[in-house]
């Protein structure tokens, strides 16, 4: 017994001077210090990246021109949850987390659900009429497309810094800084959108899937949408003759359409009233094209800016 915890001590000693030396130091690589963090969909990543900054490293789940709507995890996915230090979700139904956030998907990595204390938008009836029996999520009383509100992202922000100086508290300071800066550039954001939307004559605009009521709350608009508040809910007959007739009464200019989804009933609405297809996007997740042009949650919020300041003027 004496032995064997003499053994263990030299053993103890040998790597403690291995690393004191800076030998551990070479046999890691530099990538292996980082924080590792497993985002589910892209506006979860781009914030996580945005606070985290060169301390993490983030993995996206949900690639790039995948619609993260009726997303599931694959295996591979949950040897990814499992090997991280956080697993951030976006929430309020919009992954399947009743399967995700079990011990033997997560391992060690905490979960963090980074709209926990962003003010909730519920759905409307009808789109919870719209989604039953679908997998959009098993909470239907909320509305999730929270990121499209640049003044809710803030608090997402506030909420991702807090949990990464959590379990990385040496770079607490590190996070707090990024967290300030991203949101001095959502709150320009905010600005610019407040002002440029501000006084404008058309009060609705026109979406494919409901996806814009955080926007349209913050801004002071409404949106019809030909879809439910997930893309695949299709609209019956009955629906689309209802959005065709207020088209034509309200005279509507734009009909906007999504990046990801197919653009034909937006078309066939357009070719029946006269109106043209204009891009209004999600941001769910980003097409190829746009990851290879560099755009980020920013860029393609300021697009649709132009768009719809278009749209409602
Ligand atoms: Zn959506």
């Amino acid at each position: 017994m004496k032995k064997k915890w003499s053994i263990a001590l030299i053993l103890l000693v040998a790597v403690l001077s291995m690393a004191g030396c800076g030998g551990m130091k070479s046999a890691a690589p530099e990538g292996a210090q980082k924080i590792k963090v497993v985002a589910t969909m892209y506006p979860v990543y781009e914030f996580v990246k945005q606070v985290g900054g060169d301390k993490v490293d983030v993995v996206m789940l949900i690639p790039p021109g995948a619609e993260p709507h009726d997303w599931e995890p694959t295996a591979k996915d949950i040897i990814q949850i499992k090997d991280a230090k956080i697993f951030a979700y976006h929430g309020i139904g919009f992954e399947p987390v009743e399967k995700l956030l079990k011990k033997d998907v997560l391992g060690n990595a905490i979960p963090l659900e980074i709209t926990k204390d962003v003010t909730k938008l519920p759905a409307s009836h009808e789109d919870e009429e719209e989604e039953h029996g679908h997998s959009h999520g098993e909470d239907h009383k909320y509305d999730p497309h929270t990121w499209l509100d640049p003044v809710s992202v803030q608090q997402e922000v506030n909420t991702i810094a807090q949990a990464l100086a959590s379990v990385d508290e040496k770079n607490a300071e590190v996070y707090k800084k990024n967290a300030e800066t991203y949101n001095k550039k959502l709150a320009d954001l905010d600005e610019k959108y407040k002002k440029t939307l501000s006084g404008m004559t058309n009060k609705e605009i026109v979406t494919s899937h409901k996806a814009f009521a955080y926007l349209a709350n913050r801004y002071g608009f409404e949106q019809l949408g030909i879809m439910g508040i997930s893309p695949d809910a299709e609209p019956t007959p009955d629906k689309m003759a209802k959005i065709t007739e207020f088209c034509r009464e309200h005279k509507v200019k734009y009909i906007f359409f999504e990046t990801l989804t197919s653009p034909k009933l937006a078309q066939t609405i357009a070719k029946e009233t006269g109106a043209q297809l204009l891009v209004l996007n999600p941001i769910e997740s980003l097409t190829e094209q746009e990851t290879k042009e560099g755009k980020d949650y920013i860029a393609i919020m300021n697009e649709n800016l132009v768009n719809l300041e278009k749209a409602l003027k």
